[in-house]
């Protein structure tokens, strides 16, 4: 078995186990391998141990790789949208992650319609405010929920963050906390089930799960460190 192959297998060990400490099976998480500035032959090696969601935070990777790869993968969009590459981005992916503003959410609609295409979407919520990083902050998210509601082509499943990063994951618990606590006040004021929460990284993935993550997007811990920051 390669290196890989052994990680991946250590990952989705943990993931069961965190999510069995949530009360939960180990299928009620999904792991999206993080596959950003990471060649093919890599990601062929994580498909080849069994592996089939795969994200990507920019629309020019996925139209690269995503020939070259077999045709039954997932992909998901992880990074902010721009956009001018909506219309080449909406059929190759089975989720936008960072719907990160109206004005894109808009965008996303008008073109779905378009495409006749109907775009699972979360939207991004930044939950400590911080300039630096895209999202909706809760208050802006409770006051333009409606408006979003009013987008007829997207199905908007739930919401995902990037907490302010803190090498010990246990300190990042208050706010998987905290976003999971969000998305039940979303539904509570939009009336429509949120399912999906997207939280947890590489390295505190264990702790998001337990704090209630269904999808945990995981890079370097599956492939190795990336040369350059993406
Ligand atoms: C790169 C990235 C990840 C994965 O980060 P790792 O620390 O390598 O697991 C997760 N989410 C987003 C939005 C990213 O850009």
């Amino acid at each position: 078995m390669s290196d890989l192959t052994d990680r991946l297998q250590e990952i989705r060990h943990r993931i069961a186990e965190a999510a069995q400490r949530s009360g939960r099976v180990a299928d009620a998480v999904d792991l999206l391998a993080v596959s950003k500035t990471y060649p093919v032959e890599v990601i062929q090696e994580a498909v080849e141990a069994g592996q089939v969601m795969f994200g990507e935070n920019r629309v020019q990777e996925i139209l690269l790789k995503q020939p070259q790869l077999p045709g039954r993968l997932q992909w998901h969009l992880i990074g902010p949208l721009q956009s001018n590459k909506v219309r080449k981005v909406l059929p190759l992916v089975q989720m936008i992650h960072a719907v990160d503003s109206v004005s894109i959410a808009q965008d996303i609609n008008r073109i779905a319609g378009e495409l006749g295409l109907h775009p699972k979407v979360l939207l991004e919520i930044n939950l400590a405010a911080e300039s630096s990083k895209h999202g909706f902050t809760p208050q802006v998210i409770r006051e333009q929920l409606e408006t979003l509601y009013g987008l007829d082509r997207l199905y908007i499943q739930g919401v995902m963050c990037i907490p302010p990063f803190d090498p010990v994951a246990e300190k990042t618990r208050k706010y998987f906390t905290q976003l999971r606590q969000i998305r039940d006040e979303l539904e509570k004021l939009g009336g429509a089930p949120l399912p999906v929460l997207s939280m947890g990284m590489s390295h505190d993935f264990d702790v998001a799960i337990e704090e209630g993550a269904t999808i945990v997007r995981v890079g370097s811990a599956i492939f190795g460190s990336r040369a350059a920051k993406a």
